[in-house]
This record gives structure tokens, sequence and C-alpha cells, in this order.
């Protein structure tokens, strides 16, 4: 069911580069690659699990925890006027990545979002978006 090859599993062992915002014992936030909207960021813990029906109750708790606490981060950051929290659960549903993780993607007046996947970020944006979330953070 769950395979450690997934793109998350790797960047949770630090054999890929991310831009990370958050780190405690039991998940990591790092920004999204091909970001929906600016401060795009994803939520992960580090214990295994594939998506919402296979994790531990207590861990999924700690996970939405830490998903507030960084989205408050983002909040503050960048000031979107509204914010989305998504998670994907399978193919079907749209998950790419079969690690579970949270989306926490802000919203702009007037600004479409893009899509879900698509674009990759350039890499200076994205260093630059993590320390606003960072600094936000207190990090
Ligand atoms: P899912 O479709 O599984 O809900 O979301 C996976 C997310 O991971 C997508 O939003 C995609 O942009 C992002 N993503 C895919 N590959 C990478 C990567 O190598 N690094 C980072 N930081 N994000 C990635």
């Amino acid at each position: 069911m769950y395979d450690d090859n997934n793109i998350f599993a790797k960047i949770i062992r630090g054999e890929i580069p991310s831009f990370k915002v958050f780190e405690d014992a039991g998940a990591i936030a790092f920004m999204d690659a091909m970001p929906q909207s600016e401060g795009h960021t994803l939520v992960v813990p580090k214990a295994q699990a594939r998506n919402f029906f296979d994790i531990e109750p207590a861990v999924l708790a700690e996970l939405i925890k830490t998903t507030q606490h960084v989205a408050r981060g983002v909040q503050k950051a960048f000031n979107p006027g509204g914010m989305r929290i998504i998670q994907f659960n399978e193919s079907v549903a749209g998950q790419t990545v079969f690690h579970i993780h949270f989306h926490i993607v802000p919203c702009y007046e007037g600004v479409p979002l893009r899509t879900h996947n698509r674009d990759w970020a350039d890499k200076a944006v994205l260093a630059q978006h993590a320390e606003r979330v960072k600094q936000a953070l207190g990090n």
C-alpha cells in the first residue's frame, strides 16, 4: 500500500531538496514546487501513510494541528483574502504523491488559482516565499 520511494519520503529523508518552512519530530512543511498560488505550502507527516484512510488517528490529529500552525504563518506572510486547506485521496481524486499531506493554498481576490501539479516555480521565488513564511512563524 505505502511505497517509500515517493517524492515526499525522499524529501523527509533529505535525499532531495525542498524549501522548508517548518519541521518538528512529527512533520515537515515546505513550499509546493508547482504552486497554485503565491505561498502554496505542503504539510507532511514523517510517519508513513498513503492517505486519509491508513494514517493513525493520533498522527492525523497532530498533523492537523501542525497544518493550522503553518497556515497561520502563511496567512501572516502573504495576507491572502482567504485560504483553502486541501487533501486528496487516490489518483481519481487528484492525488499525485502517495504520502499523505495537506495543501495550504492562499486565495487572492481576482487571481484565479493555477492548475494543480502543472508548472514548476522559479526556485529563487520559492526560496523567498519560504523565508517569508519562516519569519512569520518565528523560525
Ligand atoms: P497531490 O496531488 O498528491 O495532492 O499533491 C502533490 C503536490 O506535490 C502537488 O501540488 C505538486 O505540485 C507537489 N510536488 C510534486 N513534486 C514535488 C517536488 O519535487 N517538490 C515539491 N516541493 N513539491 C512537489
